[in-house]
């Protein structure tokens, strides 16, 4: 290949020359949620993150099997080994079965990723139903010597395991300093060290989500899934491994730790992190008032919101920075986003209004080697989206006519922004992607029509009742010549 894809490797820090184990298949597993609440900004960013991988592996040319799990094992608050199970918690609090906060909190996932464009995975399985290949995971690392069991839970030995191999190499924590910073903190209970982490728990009575083992009933512990549910369909060694950054230690570190010790080696060549998102400067967070829901997004309703967003627009937004980079929300770059979009949706437009002629004295070759550099590199999506940019001037200039091209280069020019856009970003008009901005319009449309008619009868306090109300729901009608006009305040 003339451009070769380079991604960076969190492994080896530095960016490396993608080459699949065993081309022309590549495999990606990517860490999916734990499904117990509305789907969020935080899911957005992965999940549009390694999309757009999935797609432009595709691109290349690659048969790409993408695995994406469903946490629906009830894991514990803290690290996996303390506190209330969060599922559980849930279900106690809405009064449902576990399963059906699963089976609903999936849905909403799923319904959402729609909205953004984030195509389906390959296969998405979920650790409530491999918990038989789990407990085979266990068994293994047992008898490599490198777990221990406690009343019914089984512990992973950390300090054993690092005597042999490096513990802390992803993450680049030393184990010292954890051992320093962890002991004198509550919770290592029955664990030898407080560094050791659960492989399987015993379940207490109140647990609900509980399976048996021959060490009586329990359930398995969070890295373990990922670590079972990768390698049972990419293989003992597989291509690349990927999720947010807030997975890399410990769950990521403690699922190389699970493979080596099971199966004498490590399973993933590349592991990729995406950043994460700050929302006015600040780290999301519950407590901090400043956790917003997608469905908060798409329709305003949050006390940080301006107005609402439509899914294209978050999704643009989201690709315009590099995955590696922090990313951060506000209504001004949300807004600034949201032009943007458009604007490049025009670009994408502006194509069928060119006239080939009889030659081109534009290098259709040297863009398509750009777009490739851009987005090689690592990745870069918001260099790749630059790079459209830079060229839409090319484009103004070809319908303006103060430069030429041919019907066969206009046809590659075409191509290649319309597949980058729309197959490679996965991008689209912002309100074509949005369900409830077109049911909005519709509503809003509807009732303007109806304040006409009423005009007509000369109804004018129907009228003003119909603009009032809308008004106060922050939409703006002005009146026209031709009707009317309205727009968002
Ligand atoms: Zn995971």
């Amino acid at each position: 290949m003339e451009h070769p894809l380079f991604i960076y490797n969190t492994l080896t820090r530095k960016k490396e020359n993608f080459v699949p184990l065993n081309p022309p298949f590549a495999g990606l597993y990517v860490c999916g949620p734990t499904v117990y609440g509305d789907p969020h900004l935080g899911h957005a960013r992965p999940a549009i993150t390694f999309d757009v991988l999935f797609r432009y592996l595709q691109h290349l040319g690659y048969r790409v099997r993408y695995v994406r799990n469903i946490t629906d094992v009830g894991h514990l608050e803290n690290d996996a080994d303390e506190g209330e199970d969060k599922i559980q918690k849930k279900a106690r609090l809405e009064e449902l079965e576990p399963m059906e906060i699963v089976q609903y909190y999936t849905d909403r996932y799923h319904e959402f990723m729609d909205m953004i464009g984030v195509r389906r995975p390959s296969i998405e399985p979920r650790a409530s139903g491999h918990i038989i290949e789990q407990l085979d995971m266990i068994d293994k690392i047992i008898k490599n010597g490198f777990a221990y069991e406690v009343n019914g839970s089984i512990y992973f030995d950390v300090e054993k395991y690092h005597k042999k191999f490096n513990y802390g190499k992803l993450s680049g924590r030393v184990l010292e300093d954890l051992y320093n910073n962890t002991r004198d903190l509550d919770g290592q209970g029955e664990k030898k060290k407080s560094f050791d982490f659960a492989l399987w728990k015993k379940a207490l009575p109140t647990h609900i989500m509980r399976w048996p083992s021959k060490w009586g009933q329990g359930f398995p512990g969070w890295h373990l899934e990922c670590s079972v549910m990768s390698t049972k369909y990419l293989g003992e060694t597989f291509d690349i491994h990927g999720g947010g950054m807030d997975l890399l230690f410990p769950h990521h570190e403690c699922e190389i730790a699970q493979s080596v010790a099971a199966n004498g080696q490590e399973s993933v060549k590349y592991w990729m992190h995406n950043n994460m998102i700050t929302i006015n400067g600040q780290k999301m967070g519950k407590s901090l008032g400043n956790f917003i829901t997608l469905e908060e997004l798409f329709t305003g309703k949050h006390k940080l919101l301006e107005q609402a967003y439509a899914p294209m627009t978050i999704r643009f937004f989201i690709l315009q920075a590099h995955y590696r980079s922090t990313l951060d929300f506000s209504n001004e770059a949300l807004k600034a986003a949201e032009k943007g979009l458009i604007k490049l949706m025009e670009v994408c437009k502006q194509f069928d209004k060119i006239q080939p002629e009889s030659k081109s004295t534009i290098d259709v070759k040297k863009i398509e080697s750009e777009l490739y550099v851009s987005i090689n590199d690592d990745l870069n999506t918001a260099s790749l989206i630059a790079t459209i940019f830079e060229n839409s001037k090319l484009v103004n200039r070809l319908v303006a006519k103060e430069d030429s091209i041919s019907a066969e280069d206009l046809g590659t020019f075409k191509n290649l922004i319309h597949t980058f856009v729309f197959d490679v970003l996965g991008l689209a008009e912002a309100s074509s992607a949005g369900t409830s901005s077109e049911a909005l319009k519709v509503a809003v449309e509807l009732l303007l029509q109806e304040r006409v008619e009423a005009k007509k009868r000369k109804d004018f306090a129907a009228c003003d009742r119909i603009r009032d109300r809308l008004a106060e729901a922050g939409i703006l009608v002005k009146d026209t010549k031709e009707g009317f006009e309205w727009s968002l305040k």
